[in-house]
């Protein structure tokens, strides 16, 4: 089938009380084909995104044929070199993202298949689903058995002992078996990420993510030797096979986390998880729980855990898609319906 029209939206979100976390800037991407088939697509970077897809990548994609994954691997590789001068990370390659999960969903609806089967052999019945926020009573009662928390290292001493207290609450609700983790969100530095290894040592935390900012992967690299057996985790903020090749060289991080609506879309993480498994890194992506990493999670070699981010009790929520999967007893799984399975709230376009 031919590309016939393509069109980038900003969503009218209602919700916007926390700023950029609460929506990341996501885009919603639409392609239509002269199969009279419509695909849709998550990205990120907001109005500028927009703009990228429909005043350039629109440009280049019209009268494109999309008949096979290798058909969007070229066009990724095409609109990727022709962002170049302006992207290679960030806001354009968030804009691609969103052009190739489009991409994904109009040849699996073309196949009449759910995407995950478009990928390849299906790998894990369902996936185990982690609680990401600050609602841990909320996340136990809902079934989840691994849970991460935010932590924000601003300077004061004082913010050891929070830690402490927030890992022992969460190993308190959720028992000896749960994984818990903790995001510092790049506030933390070498001397804190090791005192809180020390301090945290016997809540058995499974991970440590974003300690430093991505641009310090020498550093990173050499932290993760001193924090064992805690895991380094990270890269929701780096972009594209060839941003994460920097990573392997680094052997910078145990857990890589590619943001799939952020980093190049599946055709970019299908290169990701290659080169991870090609230096021992294991991969848990990004919001992995939502149908653009969960159809990429079970058909590959990722790990069996996928983030969920259930926000805190009745606080509201805008809800942009319908029909996503919901964790069951804490496991997830991807439907059968052709695509990614989820209808766009047309309320808030
Ligand atoms: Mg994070």
């Amino acid at each position: 089938m031919k590309i016939t029209e393509v069109k980038a939206v900003y969503p009218k979100y209602q919700h916007l009380l926390a700023a950029w976390r609460v929506h990341f800037w996501q885009i919603v991407v639409r392609v239509e084909s002269d199969a009279g088939l419509v695909g849709l697509g998550y990205g990120g970077g907001g109005v500028a995104a927009v703009e990228v897809v429909n005043r350039h990548f629109r440009e280049l994609l019209l009268d494109r044929r999309v008949d096979s994954p290798a058909d969007i691997a070229a066009i990724w590789d095409d609109l990727y070199a022709a962002s170049l001068p302006y992207g290679r990370r960030g806001l354009a390659v968030m804009a691609l993202s969103g052009v190739d999960l489009a991409l994904w969903d109009l040849l699996a609806r073309a196949e009449g298949l759910p995407v995950y089967k478009l990928i390849g052999r299906r790998q894990k019945e369902q996936v185990r689903a982690y609680a990401t926020g600050v609602d841990p009573a909320w996340y136990r009662d809902l079934g989840f058995t691994a849970h991460k928390f935010p932590h924000r290292w601003t300077g004061d001493l004082a913010e050891y002992e929070q830690a402490a207290n927030s890992a022992a609450q969460a190993r308190r609700l959720f028992g000896p078996e749960a994984l818990l983790m903790i995001d510092s969100y790049m506030s933390w530095d070498a001397v804190v990420t090791q005192e809180m290894a020390r301090r945290l040592t016997e809540y058995d935390i499974y991970w440590f993510e974003d300690v430093l900012t991505p641009d310090h992967l020498a550093e990173q690299a050499r932290l993760r030797e001193l924090v064992k057996p805690v895991l380094m985790a990270g890269g929701e903020h780096e972009f594209t096979p060839y941003g994460f090749a920097e990573v392997a060289r680094h052997q910078a991080l145990d857990i890589w986390q590619p943001d799939v609506t952020w980093c190049g879309g599946i055709t970019a993480t299908l290169r990701i998880i290659d080169l991870a498994e090609g230096v021992g890194a294991r991969v848990v992506p990004h919001r992995g729980g939502e149908v653009w990493g969960l159809h990429l999670m079970v058909a590959t070699a990722c790990d069996d855990l996928a983030e969920v981010l259930p926000s805190q009790h009745h606080v509201p929520n805008d809800q942009l898609w319908f029909d996503e999967p919901t964790p069951v007893n804490g496991y997830l799984s991807p439907t059968e319906a052709p695509g990614f399975g989820v209808t766009l709230n047309e309320a808030l376009i």
